[in-house]
């Protein structure tokens, strides 16, 4: 790449190979600036190579990149609520995964304060979420609430987003590539709110987003680094609804949140 480009311009592209490359997308190709603007296919041409017929200079490619970086996503460059509608607009009506046609109503794609200083991370919508395109609006969404309510903070203060987001049939585990496929799109969720803490909501999310594979009993009670901010792993919700003897060890998880986020512990613990 040219070492005469803009740093702010070099980070932003950067970064953005570094999305296309989390999304699976790995092969670049260039087109002149001419073609470029009157190729009405650009778009099919640029990840498809069979289809590109010209052969561009390292400029077109340069300009091309900053028309995309205009409407700038979570490069830094634009406030989490913008970056947040943009990543919206890439995802899409998506149909990426095999979910798109086994029964989902709609896609969850998350719900919160884009500029929240904790983020929540479940596992994947259920039939509530899937009806309401809400994640956590069911059961298990209302002791998540009295959950933050406890912490002395409200629902809308914080992000609630989930590792993937279509509802899996029957409220399945998600499968490893459903994850791998949806994931990328919460990394993005996740950079451009760039919250002060993470808290992954059961195995599923610690899982995916530590990539370890241990018990929840060792998963939890610490922080782990996840890409430059703090994750503290918990039960998740539908699991203290089965065995609520563990809300006290889910309790200690969030008092460990709340003590690294100088929020103030209310004296009892969630019912
Ligand atoms: N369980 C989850 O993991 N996420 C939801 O949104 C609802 C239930």
């Amino acid at each position: 790449m040219s070492s005469t480009l803009d740093a702010n311009l070099r980070r932003a592209l950067a970064d953005r190979v570094r999305y296309y490359k989390e999304l699976g997308i790995y092969d670049f190709y260039r087109q002149p600036v001419a073609a470029d603007l009157q190729d009405s296919q650009e778009g099919v041409a640029r990840t498809c190579p069979e289809r590109s017929r010209t052969r561009p200079s390292p400029a077109a490619v340069v300009i091309r990149e900053e028309q995309n970086l205009s409407a700038t996503t979570n490069l830094g460059l634009a406030d989490p609520a913008s970056s947040l509608r943009q990543i919206r607009e890439d995802l899409g009506d998506c149909t990426r995964c095999r979910l798109h046609k086994q029964g989902r109503k709609q896609i969850v794609f998350g719900v919160g304060n884009p500029n929240a200083d904790l983020m929540f991370i479940g596992e994947a919508p259920g039939a509530d979420e899937d009806q309401q395109g809400e994640p956590f609006v069911g059961r298990a969404g209302q002791l998540l609430n009295n959950m933050i309510k406890a912490m002395g903070i409200r629902r809308e203060d914080v992000y609630i987003a989930n590792i993937i987001k279509c509802r899996p049939p029957g409220n399945r585990t998600p499968e490893r590539d459903e994850c791998e496929t949806c994931s990328p799109f919460l990394m993005r969720q996740i950079e451009a709110i760039h919250p002060k803490a993470l808290v992954a909501l059961g195995a599923v999310a610690a899982k995916t987003l530590l990539a370890i594979n241990a018990p929840m009993t060792e998963l939890r009670g610490r922080w782990y680094d996840f890409r430059g901010t703090k994750l503290a792993v918990t039960y998740h919700p539908a699991f203290l609804l089965r065995d609520p003897r563990q809300k006290k060890e889910a309790w200690k998880d969030l008092q460990m949140v709340m003590k690294e986020l100088g929020l103030q512990a209310p004296a009892k613990s969630p019912e």
